[in-house]
């Protein structure tokens, strides 16, 4: 290794990173500003004043990428006035626009997949020591590295993985494709973790996986959902109140989590919501349309009577729980009447909130071979219609 290498490697490196999507990559990125903070990086709010600067990027619709190429492309002027400026993409579009990005966008030094964040470090050093383009996709097939984030922007907050990637190959998601089959981490390594956190101040923990209800397959222990549920809301020492204190949560800490899939979500987990005293009332449960034409299209594997059952069920339930969905407009065939039946499942269940989104083909998914035939204009008109609609429920609801 040269000595001006050398030299550089002592010398603490300025990184910036840029995090789009959701909570997982917001997750990712703090577990990697821990990696690199270790490594003797500095982290830095901006890239001007960055060595490194890293994209964490999300590829569950088509405008999320184009951002990201937007945002690359206005580096191109900074790079020719600091030629050793580094530029990597990570996450999900690094997986999904693997064969494109170092074409469309050579000033790009290196690409990484979600699962191979930890790599990181290593490959800055190399493209330093003038390895060129690098490329750590696909390694997904490896264990989830049991985490805990020291970077705790919010220090009353914070997300623990308890699993990673999805089986369920809903026709429209890219998902399972730059995320890999569904992971779950050991339920003693997120216990340790909550632990660890609940010592370091935080209140407030979000559990994150694509589809939290089916945690626990392809573990060597025998566990579920619920059951991880329960082995957390019994981590006695969380309040300091010996077990069985009436006011053991008294100074409680929250636990929430994301995501449930509507074909595993079950009278028993609405059961552990009600009863479990630090496990959170609000349901985040997406049900995509309101037409089961639509939902067979989308290989949701539910259709719109039993998802309305097991909000019926839910709220039956958990008295003071809240509901919040996920709504794609404009998918592949959607005629007006399938859109009807989604406006009128909103109005019947009146959500807490929802998101709506306009639908955009992605690659690798079985959608995207479908004929994209209804116009952006009108995808624009639905998505309005149901923002308008979902607005007055909120609001009435507070
Ligand atoms: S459940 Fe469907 S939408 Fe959710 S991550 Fe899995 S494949 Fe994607």
């Amino acid at each position: 290794m040269s000595k001006e290498s050398k030299a550089y490697k002592n010398l603490p490196k300025k990184v910036y990173i840029r995090t789009f999507g959701c909570q997982m990559n917001e997750h990712d990125s703090a577990r990697l500003k821990d990696l690199l903070v270790e490594r003797g990086h500095v982290i830095c709010d901006s890239p001007e004043f960055a060595d490194t600067v890293i994209f964490n990027t999300c590829s569950v619709r088509k405008h999320a990428e184009d951002r990201v190429y937007g945002k690359v492309g206005t580096l191109a002027k900074l790079k020719l006035k600091k030629p050793g400026l580094m530029i990597g993409i990570i996450g999900c579009m690094a997986e999904a626009q693997r064969d494109v990005i170092f074409r469309k966008l050579p000033i790009v030094d290196f690409l990484c997949g979600p699962a191979d964040l930890d790599k990181v470090p290593d490959i800055i050093d190399k493209v330093h020591d003038g390895a060129g383009h690098i490329m750590y996709l696909g390694g997904y097939k490896s264990k989830i590295i049991p985490e805990f984030s020291k970077d705790r922007r919010d220090r009353g907050r914070a997300y623990v993985k308890i699993m990673e990637g999805c089986d369920n190959f809903c026709s429209y998601c890219i998902v399972p494709y730059v995320r890999g089959r569904e992971r779950s981490r050991p339920s003693k390594d997120i216990l340790e973790e909550i632990r660890k956190l609940v010592k370091s101040g935080v209140k407030e923990i979000t559990l994150l996986g694509q589809n939290v209800n089916s945690y626990g397959k392809g573990l060597k222990e025998k566990i579920n959902f619920v059951g991880l549920l329960i082995k957390i809301d019994n981590l006695a020492h969380l309040s300091g109140e010996p077990a069985g204190s009436p006011d053991r949560w008294a100074c409680g800490v929250k636990i929430n989590f994301l995501t449930s899939h509507p074909k595993d979500a079950s009278q028993e987990l609405f059961r552990a919501m009600r009863d479990l005293k630090s496990i959170s009332k609000d349901l985040h449960l997406p049900i995509q349309s309101g037409s089961d034409k639509m939902l067979k299209r989308m290989n949701r594997r539910y259709t719109v009577a039993k998802y309305k059952k097991l909000v019926k069920s839910f709220r039956g339930i958990v008295k003071n729980g809240s509901v919040t969905s996920d709504v794609i407009v404009g998918f592949p065939g959607e005629v007006e009447i399938d859109f009807n039946d989604t406006v009128n499942v909103i109005k019947e269940l009146r959500f807490n909130s929802a998101y709506i989104f306009k639908y955009s083909p992605r690659p690798l998914t079985k959608a995207s071979k479908f004929k994209d035939d209804v116009s952006l204009q009108e995808k624009e008109r639905r998505h309005k219609v149901l923002l308008n609609i979902q607005k007055e429920i909120s609001s009435n609801k507070r």
